[in-house]
């Protein structure tokens, strides 16, 4: 008998390919993908672990499903990704109705876990090494639209003393580029347009590979010779891993988009060092310097915490000040949120306390906002070439939207036919988050 899955998504674009194998697999066991959670039998919340937020959030989310279980108690409830791989048994301690937990490194054994679940009984499946499976012999369940997200690295070597993703991801693993380009050929010929390649510190790929020719460089060259293909995108960068051959790829190959998403984290030296992130500000600077040299209509994009252990109101303000040395065009910001297992978790004496936090985030949000809208403006009266996502009607007129190659929403005047297709739009108009313009 056929069912039906639903699956909540928290976080990051990690988590988002997860859920689209997640639901590939299922269809294989005979679930279908429902969009709404109450015509659910099995019910899936992939979890995000960066923020307390986040995982706050899995956990209000399961609960509303446990009661709702009191009621039909044929659902199934599950709970994976990586608040899962952190909580483990401690879940059905917390929350009786849950059936299964599965960790991030489980998913390829999701037939087996589903059997024993729809069997009766309660199962925590979490390995600390993944489970060996060929990826290309599962189907993925892609979101529609003209973007694919291609993971080419699971895991992280770093260690950040404020971030979980190594212990709950495991180490960095590359995936082969043979597997990489045969995953690439089959998206293509599903009829996406571009393709995000994926990674925790996506730059280093191949650097756990016995063969140098395995970079991201090479990579990036093989796929660009695919027919269909427009575009290519890679994030998450880690600013010591970009390396000048890297920098020139992206300048000479044209299905490359000049983008990059190079999380900075703080803009002083010192807060840096606590981090153990390994890179001062002058090589930060240095970096995008470089970047911007080669590309000058590059976009650079960051990752910002406030508060983290320490931090200081002049470090602080180290931290306001990068945006506009940088030139940063957007940036994502938190407070610091302490992790378990996370060496800057124990750091208590050195805590900032949530008011200040508060004060400072709001400060950085209206820094990053008004560079936003600095950075947009600056392309007004541009030509820019824009992949079209999307359609919709407004006041009786067909509105397309897409994204500029560095990344920039824009929305224009158009029609269906275009969805897939690069237009060329006059950009005339700014705003802190998009842009319009007309179609020429
Ligand atoms: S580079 Fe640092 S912040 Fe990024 S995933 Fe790795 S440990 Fe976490």
């Amino acid at each position: 008998m056929n069912k039906n899955v639903y699956i909540e998504t928290l976080g990051c674009q990690m988590n988002k390919s997860d859920s689209e194998r997640i639901f590939g697999i299922l269809s294989q066991c005979g679930y279908s993908k429902c969009d709404d959670s109450k015509d659910a039998d099995l019910l899936i919340v992939n979890t995000c672990n960066i923020r307390q937020l986040s995982a706050d959030k899995a956990y209000s989310l399961l609960g509303k499903w446990c009661q709702r279980k009191k009621e039909h108690p044929d659902i199934k409830i599950a709970i994976c990704g990586c608040v899962a791989q952190q909580d483990k048994e401690q879940v059905f301690k917390r929350l009786r109705g849950v059936d299964l937990v599965f960790g991030t490194h489980n998913i390829y054994e999701l037939p087996d876990l589903i059997k024993m679940v729809s069997d009766g009984e309660q199962v925590c499946a979490i390995r600390k090494e993944p489970y060996k499976a060929n990826a290309l012999d599962y189907p993925i369940e892609r979101a529609e639209g003209v973007n694919a997200w291609l993971p080419i690295i699971e895991g992280c070597d770093y260690f950040c003393t404020y971030c979980v993703v190594p212990y709950v991801r495991g180490r960095q693993r590359s995936r082969m580029p043979e597997e990489i380009l045969e995953e690439a050929k089959r998206i293509v010929a599903q009829g996406y347009k571009e393709i995000t390649l994926l990674g925790q510190t996506v730059d280093s790929y191949g650097r756990d590979i016995d063969d140098d020719s395995v970079n991201l460089s090479n990579l990036l060259r093989s796929l660009h010779s695919l027919d269909g293909l427009l575009r290519i995108r890679f994030v998450t960068s880690y600013p010591t891993d970009i390396t000048d051959e890297l920098i020139q790829t992206v300048k000479e190959l044209d299905k490359v988009c000049e983008y990059f998403h190079i999380p900075m984290q703080s803009g002083n030296d010192e807060v840096l060092k606590n981090m153990r992130r390994r890179y001062t500000r002058a090589q930060y600077l240095e970096i995008c310097n470089k970047i911007r040299t080669a590309m000058p209509d590059v976009s650079i994009t960051s990752d910002f915490i406030v508060g983290f252990p320490g931090e200081t109101q002049e470090q602080f303000e180290d931290t306001i000040s990068i945006i506009d040395e940088a030139g940063l065009d957007y940036s994502n910001t938190a407070s610091y949120s302490p992790r378990r297992q996370t060496p800057a978790a124990t750091w208590r004496d050195r805590f900032i306390d949530e008011k200040t936090k508060k004060e400072r985030l709001a400060i950085l949000n209206q820094k990053v906002k008004d560079y936003s809208l600095y950075s947009n403006q600056k392309c007004v009266g541009k030509v820019m070439d824009i992949l079209v996502e999307s359609s919709k009607l407004e006041d009786g007129k067909i509105v397309v939207s897409g994204r500029t190659r560095s990344n920039k929403v824009v929305h224009a005047q158009g029609d269906e036919s275009m969805i897939g297709t690069i237009v060329n739009v006059k950009i005339e108009e700014a705003s802190t988050w998009c842009l319009k313009g007309k179609i020429v």
